[in-house]
C-alpha cells in the first residue's frame, strides 16, 4: 500500500525543520530514520500533511561523551551506539534486541524514543537510566525528562512544532548494569523488559537501584521502588533475588491482550528484573576483581 499524498521538505538546518513544523501548525511530521513512521504511513495509520527530512543536517548525527553524560544527536543511527564501546553498556545491550540489522543501520535512537512504542527498548532505557531529550522549538529549547516524555502508547510531551534534537543520559559508571526481554522470536517486539542500573559504596553494597520495565502498561514503567530490597545489600542470595522478582511482578500493573495475558506479563517481569538484577550485579563483580 502507498501513503497518501504528502508534501516534502527537506531541512537544511535545525531552524530550517522548526520553522517548517510551525509552518505546517500541527499536521507536518519530522522523518528521521522512517523505520516506523514510514510503514504507518503506507499502512495509512498515520497521515501527515507534510514531512519534514532531517536526515540532511549532518550537525545532529552524533554520540559522544560530555561533561558526565552521554549526548546522542537525533539523526545518530542505532547501528553506531551499538558499536561504540564508550557508551553505556545498558543502552548498547538494549539496542541489540531492536529488530535487525538493516533495521537499526537507518533508524536513529532519539526517532525511537520520539515514536514511543510501549514494547519499544530505548524508552525503558532512557527511564531507567534517568535520562531526558532535548527539545528545540519556536520558543526555544528545553530539556523533558524521561518520566514527562512518554505520556500514552505512541504518545510523548514533545510540542507539534517541536524538534527532539538530542538524547541525554547518565555516562556509564562502572558496568552495574543490565538490560533483559523476552520476545517471541529474535528480532521482534518485546513481551516484556527490564532494564537495571546497580550503584555501589567502597564497602561492596549496594547503594542505588535504577530500573524500568517496558510492555507492562502504556508507557514504560519506573520500577526502582521494588528493587529497594536490594539497599544495603553486600551479596546476592537466591532468596533476596526470588524476593525482587516477587516484588516486581506485584507491582507492575500490565493489561492482558493478544499476545500475552496480564499474568503472563507480570510473571515475565519478575523473572526478567531477577535476571536482570543478578546480571548487572555479577558484571560489577567482574568490574571489581
Ligand atoms: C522490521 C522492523 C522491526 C522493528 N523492531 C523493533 C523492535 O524490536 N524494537 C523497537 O523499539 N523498535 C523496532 N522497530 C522500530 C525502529 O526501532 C525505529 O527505528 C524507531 O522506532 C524509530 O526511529 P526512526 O529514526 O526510524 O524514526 P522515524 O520512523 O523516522 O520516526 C518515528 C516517529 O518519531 C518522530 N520523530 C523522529 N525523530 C524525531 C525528532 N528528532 N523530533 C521529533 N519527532 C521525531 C517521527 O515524526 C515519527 O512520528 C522496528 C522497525 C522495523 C521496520
Amino acid at each position: 500500500v502507498k501513503p497518501a499524498p504528502f508534501e516534502y521538505l527537506p531541512a537544511r538546518s535545525l531552524a530550517d525543520a522548526v520553522s517548517a513544523l510551525g509552518d505546517r501548525a500541527g499536521d507536518a511530521r519530522i522523518l528521521a530514520g522512517g523505520q516506523s513512521l514510514v510503514p504507518l504511513m503506507c499502512m495509512r495509520r498515520v497521515r501527515p500533511a507534510a514531512l519534514v527530512d532531517i536526515n540532511g543536517i549532518g550537525a545532529l548525527d552524533y554520540a559522544r561523551v560530555h561533561d558526565g553524560r552521554v549526548e546522542i544527536g537525533a539523526l545518530c543511527r542505532q547501528r553506531r551506539v551499538e558499536e561504540d564501546g564508550t557508551l553505556p553498556p545498558m543502552l548498547r545491550e538494549a539496542i541489540r534486541f531492536v529488530g535487525h540489522p538493516q533495521v537499526r543501520s537507518r533508524g536513529t535512537v532519539v526517532g525511537s524514543l520520539c515514536h514511543a512504542d510501549p514494547s519499544g527498548e530505548l524508552p525503558v532505557v532512557l527511564l531507567a537510566l534517568g535520562g531526558s531529550v532535548k527539545a528545540v522549538g519556536p520558543r526555544g529549547s528545553r530539556d523533558i525528562p524521561a518520566v514527562e516524555l512518554f505520556q500514552a502508547p505512541f504518545r510523548t510531551s514533545l510540542a507539534p512544532d517541536e524538534v527532539a534534537v538530542e538524547a541525554r543520559l547518565p555516562a556509564a559508571r562502572g558496568g552495574a548494569e543490565a538490560f533483559c526481554e523476552f520476545a517471541e522470536h529474535e528480532g521482534e517486539f518485546a513481551l516484556v523488559a527490564v532494564a537495571v542500573a546497580l550503584g555501589f559504596d567502597a564497602g561492596g553494597r549496594c547503594e542505588e537501584v535504577r530500573a524500568a520495565a517496558g510492555g507492562v502498561g502504556p508507557t514504560p514503567l519506573e520500577v526502582r521502588g521494588s528493587l529497594a530490597d536490594l539497599l544495603g545489600a553486600g551479596e546476592l542470595s537466591d532468596s533476596l533475588l526470588r524476593q525482587v522478582s516477587a516484588r516486581v511482578a506485584a507491582d507492575v500493573r500490565p493489561a492482558g491482550d493478544d499476545r500475552a495475558s496480564e499474568v503472563d506479563r507480570r510473571e515475565l517481569a519478575g523473572l526478567l528484573a531477577a535476571r536482570a538484577v543478578a546480571r548487572a550485579w555479577s558484571r560489577r563483580q567482574a568490574v571489581a576483581a
